[in-house]
């Protein structure tokens, strides 16, 4: 029986290449929370737990993730054999109440190290395995600036890195903020998707006026509108507007999936890891997806190069991706955390083919970024204990 040996859990800050505006933030770096989980074998998993804006985006902040691995999950771990990823998540699960973005770092640690042991790369361990080795990657024009946002979205059509683009509105009013997108759309034309994302920044009444109006200037997709408790108004939504509502913080895992499919709340579906609890309770949702006639959208909470890949990995394995993925997390920083960065080409991402996530961090990196540089948290537990 594998024995947890250490865990070591740290906040690394890495500045962003610019500000990132959002509804309810503007990110001018992104905290990501890494976790280290090494048995007595010697194998090393590692994993992210990273969350958008500090406490503004949801009820985890950074530093919350890390003490709840700290002080809550780790105790548990060392009880368990963790070479057992699903039993020891379950036993996780019956001990500490939500905090799924720190559930999600502690299981793609696991995940790692699993692949590892194994000599296969996570998307094989997942479901029916890996069915794809690129995925679409969408960018976000946040800048808040129109002509900004229009030069951003031509060069990357140039470089052939993105040709889908999210726009993050919801700050302004209904029209400038529709006047914004429409701008953009047309600046594009065919050359690119255009899509936004309101982060709950309307009412109902805000919505249905912003739909109608985002689809008539040539936008695919609404990217929850509304409150993400307000399944019923995400119904009518849904049901009212032919332009696809998309859920994402209205999505807490498999029963919220459940919820919103049942009662038609969405025609898509941003899955997160993160926010999901994990890559197995990911794929559940997924699955309520994909058994519902829901489309799939690969989501991110921006996260570094570890929890860019465990989604990945996860994505890898969906029997459909229709919408693609928003897996650019690593390029709104402005240093790569791993030490092989990630392949973007040809308005995708590839997904790493090494065991385990298939990456390795770049420690001198994380030496500088690591916002506690000098004493790191340790948990040392003898084997057998
Ligand atoms: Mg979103």
């Amino acid at each position: 029986m594998t024995r947890t040996t250490r865990i070591d859990t740290l906040i690394v800050d890495v500045p962003t290449i610019r500000p990132h505006v959002l509804a309810m933030a503007t990110m001018r770096s992104q905290a990501v929370v890494l976790v280290r989980i090494t048995g007595p074998d010697g194998v090393e998993g590692i994993g992210e737990g990273t969350t958008i804006g500090g406490l503004s985006y949801g009820d985890e902040s950074p530093e919350g993730i890390k003490l709840a691995i700290d002080t809550y999950i780790a105790p548990i771990l060392q009880t368990c054999d963790i070479s057992r990823v699903g039993e020891t998540m379950a036993k996780v699960g019956q001990h500490v109440v939500g905090n799924h973005i720190a559930k999600c770092a502690v299981e793609t640690a696991l995940l790692d190290a699993a692949g590892k042991r194994l000599g296969l790369p996570i998307s094989e361990l997942i479901g029916g395995g890996r069915r794809r080795d690129r995925l679409p990657v969408a960018w976000t024009l946040a800048s808040g600036e129109t002509a900004r946002d229009i030069d951003e979205a031509a060069q990357m059509i140039e470089a052939k890195r993105h040709n889908i683009f999210k726009l993050k509105i919801g700050k302004r009013s209904v029209r400038e903020d529709v006047a914004h997108v429409a701008a953009i759309k047309k600046a594009l034309g065919d050359r690119g998707s255009v899509r936004v994302d309101v982060n709950q920044g309307w009412d109902e009444a805000q919505a249905d006026l912003g739909m109608g109006l985002l689809a008539d200037a040539g936008c695919d997709l609404v990217e929850q509108p509304i409150a993400r408790d307000a399944f019923a108004a995400m119904t009518r939504l849904s049901a009212r507007h032919a332009i696809p509502l998309m859920a994402d913080e209205a999505l807490h895992g498999p029963r919220t999936a459940f919820t919103i499919a049942a009662n038609a709340g969405a025609r898509v579906f941003a899955v997160k890891i993160a926010q999901s609890g994990g890559l197995f309770p990911a794929y559940e949702v997924a699955a309520i997806a994909t058994a519902s006639g829901i489309g799939l959208y690969g989501g991110t909470m921006l996260e570094a190069g570890i929890g860019t890949v465990a989604s990945a990995h996860l994505f890898a394995t969906f029997p459909g991706l229709a919408w693609g993925t928003e897996l650019f997390g690593p390029l709104l920083l402005t240093e790569e955390i791993l030490e092989q960065p990630l392949d973007y080409a040809d308005f995708s991402v590839g997904v790493p083919t090494g065991s385990g996530l298939g990456v390795t961090l770049d420690e001198d990196k994380i030496a500088h970024f690591r916002r506690d540089r000098t004493a790191p948290t340790l948990h040392v537990v003898s084997a057998g204990v």
